[in-house]
């Protein structure tokens, strides 16, 4: 059997096809669901209002919505890197400079839903947003200690309550003077976010800021304060 055939009779059985329209593709998505992704970015970088400077790629709606849907829900964790990469290059061209101490650390998953889903979404996306920035990762930076109830439907204050003393300082261990950049998929109420501030102030760990894939908030500050991202 040559390769070629062989080739074919193997494609019989493996149908590459996109995992938002099911249209056939070699790639992550196909073009269509690439093109439709790109339009979720914001045109101006999503900044918002915090303790940190947080920087946001796009819009939880459309087709980004359905991505992370299909990553964390569908099995899809190959999608995770290009969705990295998505977000890397959008902060990349908002930062002015890459800080050297900076250590990328991903909002943890309850060891309980970790086995249940069998992978961390923050620390895959992290995984590909430090392949195209070289920023070092630390998965387990942080840790949850808590298992929180899903948290959409509830109130600012309910969410924050619920989060109190969920997070805490993890095994890895930091190098010396290093300042984390925070990265979660989805940035709701900042509520998880200001939890893992918290217990990371806690240990005197410096926080630089947050990097989020998606959200439902708009976009307030002028891009200007995320070059203070040091
Ligand atoms: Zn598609």
């Amino acid at each position: 059997m040559t390769n070629s055939i062989l080739q074919s009779v193997f494609n019989l059985f493996l149908k590459p096809e996109c995992p938002l329209c099911a249209r056939p593709t070699d790639q992550e998505f196909c073009h269509y669901c690439q093109q439709q992704l790109l339009e979720c970015q914001f045109t101006h970088p999503g900044l918002f209002p915090g303790q940190v400077p947080i920087f946001v790629w796009g819009r939880y709606g459309g087709v980004l919505k359905r991505a992370i849907a299909a990553l964390k829900y569908d099995g899809n964790p190959q999608i995770a890197k290009m969705l990295g990469y998505c977000l890397a290059e959008g902060w990349l061209n908002t930062v002015n400079r890459v800080p050297q101490n900076l250590v990328v650390v991903p909002i943890p998953l309850h060891p309980d839903k970790l086995k249940k889903r069998g992978f961390n979404q923050a620390e895959l996306l992290g995984r590909g947003f430090c392949e195209i920035t070289g920023l070092p990762i630390k998965p387990h930076g942080l840790q949850r200690v808590k298992n929180t109830e899903a948290l959409h439907g509830l109130s600012r204050q309910q969410r924050e309550q619920n989060l109190l003393g969920a997070l805490r300082v993890g095994k890895d261990t930091l190098p010396p003077r290093s300042s984390v950049l925070i990265i979660d998929d989805i940035y709701t109420t900042g509520a998880t976010v200001n939890a893992a501030i918290q217990a990371l102030k806690l240990r005197k760990i410096k926080v630089a800021g947050v990097v989020a894939l998606a959200t439902t908030a708009s976009p307030k500050s002028s891009p200007g304060s995320l070059s203070s991202m040091a």
